[in-house]
């Protein structure tokens, strides 16, 4: 069969191999065995490089699953995004994203969404460099893909819209509740970043680097507690580095 790839990560296998991980729209997280590919000659060159989208031809067995190696038989590079690749905090976003993606796996068989949801903002990153709110917009969605999406626009206790933003979050309400309804209680969450969430739940997106970070933490915290799966990932330490650099 012929399916499109987004290579998430590789590594060397013998001196001449990689294996190459990469997510597909219609089997998931794939594991491939790439034979003599760092040979000058090799037939598949950039098209199994970190971040390139492109086409393969595997013979795929249902019955095994993706668990195995698979030995695909060539790439056809449809993207490199070149432009992506030379600004920096583009890159080190994209490769954030790439690690999310690997270390969730096929538990929650979303691929075809998953795929789709990372092409479009390797598109967009190749278009313009990235926005401040680019990788908050991404682990929303990526949060709403796989059912975890915390609700931010209503209280979840009586259902009133929070259009100043919510009062307090609630895990057990699985997200905002209105002022009414927290009462004399509390807030767990700073009020000003409930604000700050509160605007980007309603597409206000004014907000200043400082602010993203703590909703991109948020989000990633999120989905950190739901999957289980993401711990140590390293290029979000790169990535905040990559933001220190670009400050001074
Ligand atoms: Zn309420």
């Amino acid at each position: 069969m012929r399916t499109q790839i987004i290579v998430l990560h590789r590594y060397a296998y013998s001196d001449s191999s990689w294996i190459v991980k990469a997510l597909s729209p219609d089997v998931g997280v794939l594991s491939l065995l790439v034979k003599g590919a760092k040979s000058k000659n090799s037939q598949f060159k950039t098209g199994i490089d970190p971040l390139a989208h492109s086409e393969i031809e595997i013979r795929y067995n249902h019955h095994k699953g993706n668990s195995s190696l698979i030995i695909p038989k060539e790439a056809y590079l449809q993207n490199y995004f070149p432009k992506m690749r030379s600004n920096l905090q583009s890159l080190a976003a994209a490769q954030l994203m790439a690690e999310i993606l690997l270390k969730l796996g096929n538990e929650k068989s979303n691929f075809a969404e998953e795929f789709k949801w990372l092409l479009n903002n390797l598109e967009c990153l190749e278009l313009n460099t990235v926005k401040g709110n680019s990788l908050s917009l991404w682990l929303h969605k990526l949060c709403d893909i796989l059912g975890y999406a915390p609700t931010l626009s209503k209280c979840g206790q009586c259902g009133q819209e929070l259009l100043q933003g919510p009062a307090d979050l609630w895990p057990a309400l699985g997200g905002a509740v209105c002022k009414g309804c927290l009462g004399d209680r509390k807030p767990g969450y700073d009020p000003a970043f409930l604000q700050e969430l509160g605007n980007f739940a309603n597409g206000k997106s004014d907000e200043r680097q400082v602010s993203w970070l703590r909703i991109e933490n948020f989000f990633l915290g999120h989905l950190k507690v739901h999957t289980g799966a993401l711990d140590n990932l390293h290029s979000w330490e790169w990535l905040l580095e990559t933001r220190r650099l670009v400050e001074c």
